[in-house]
């Protein structure tokens, strides 16, 4: 070996631990927005406001009406591993809230300028902290609103590679706008509202049907050419709307599937409903549906992706099985003709 280049060997400093850590959770603006809403939705929000500039580079704001954080748990939600969602790992066989690693909060600190307001209704004054590049200034008093608001401003305003590599404005707020319709999607009773650059672009108003829910969000030409869908198995549960074939096109979207509320890509879903039309569809023509899949906790790991979109089923072959036989039972019997009556 040639001498004097042995590496010696070191542990990183915290901070920078927690930027390399951020960047798999944080990918861009749009990661943050699924993690805050995400987090008002576990603290059982009705309404979520997501306010953002610049798509999102300059400032994203996420308010909401929820439980709100402890005064003294304020600084804890910001350091890693830090959780009110989960005790022990036994729980990860249980867990029914979109967070448990502990680790959004941590990472947006860490790669943006945040303040954070947040009242619970049990303190006399609402909590107010700052945090640059994740290191915080002290906790200080503001006017009580119940609930919990989050400005992340400047975000990657130190780490200018990530910053490249972020595509225009435009786009970064479309993924803003997607994170946010699928939140939306998954939580019909919730009212969001997006709000870009002060103009209104989303608004939806809670409703108690998720079909509802999927008008707001894709409009009456798609919910209208769709067929409704329910099957069971025991432990499991898919609902949902998927396209008429007679009304397919050569769109691709939207194909959006949910594991117990998680917007999840999901290969076996896919491949479900596309076996569950067999040779219905005409050439070129895509399956698009929205589904919800309902899945005991313990026939699921949620803990294999930092962002959390991919999960893996215990039972891959019944999830299967169930999806494609739902859809060829819809296509096949006289309750096509029903569903088809209820969509129009
Ligand atoms: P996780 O969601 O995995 O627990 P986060 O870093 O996203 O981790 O959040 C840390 C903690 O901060 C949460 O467990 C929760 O107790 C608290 N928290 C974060 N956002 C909110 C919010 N909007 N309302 C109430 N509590 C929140
Ligand atoms: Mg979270």
């Amino acid at each position: 070996a040639v001498a004097g280049c042995v590496p010696t060997i070191h542990i990183l400093p915290g901070d920078v631990v927690s930027r390399i850590a951020a960047g798999e959770v944080i990918e861009r603006p749009s990661a943050v927005v699924k993690e805050l809403v995400e987090n008002s939705l576990d603290a059982g929000a009705r309404r979520i406001s997501v306010e953002v500039k610049d798509g999102g580079l300059s400032l994203i704001r996420v308010t909401d009406d929820g439980a709100g954080i402890g005064r003294l748990d304020l600084p804890l939600a910001f350091q890693r591993h830090a959780t009110s969602k989960l005790a022990s790992d036994q729980d990860l066989t249980s867990v029914m809230t979109m967070g448990f690693r502990g680790e959004a909060l941590p990472s947006i600190a860490s790669v943006s300028k945040v303040a954070v307001t947040t009242f619970t209704g049990r303190d006399a004054a609402a909590a107010h902290l700052t945090l640059v590049g994740g290191v915080a200034g002290t906790v200080t008093d503001a006017p009580p609103v119940p609930g919990t608001r989050i400005d992340v401003a400047e975000l990657f305003y130190n780490q200018p590679a990530r910053k490249k590599f972020l595509k225009a404005k435009s786009t970064e707020f479309s993924h803003i706008s997607h994170a946010v319709q699928q939140a939306a999607l998954a939580w019909p009773s919730v009212h969001f509202r997006l709000i870009h650059n002060g103009q209104d672009v989303l608004n939806y108003p809670a409703v108690s049907e998720g079909r509802d829910r999927i008008l707001q969000v894709y409009g009456r030409t798609f919910v209208g050419s769709t067929v409704e869908v329910l099957g069971r198995a025991t432990g499991y549960v898919v609902r949902g709307v998927v396209i008429d074939p007679v009304h397919a096109r050569s769109a691709k979207t939207p194909q959006d599937c949910f594991v117990n509320r998680r917007p999840v890509r999901s290969s076996t879903v896919f491949h479900a409903v596309t076996g569950g039309y067999a040779s219905l569809l005409a050439k070129g023509c895509h399956p698009t549906y929205v589904l919800y899949l309902e899945v005991d906790p313990d026939k699921l790991d949620v803990n294999v992706h930092p962002a959390k979109r991919e999960i893996r089923f215990a039972e891959t072959d019944r999830i299967h099985q169930l999806v494609a036989q739902t859809l060829r039972r819809v296509f096949s019997g006289p309750e096509r003709t029903a569903a088809t009556a209820i969509a129009n």
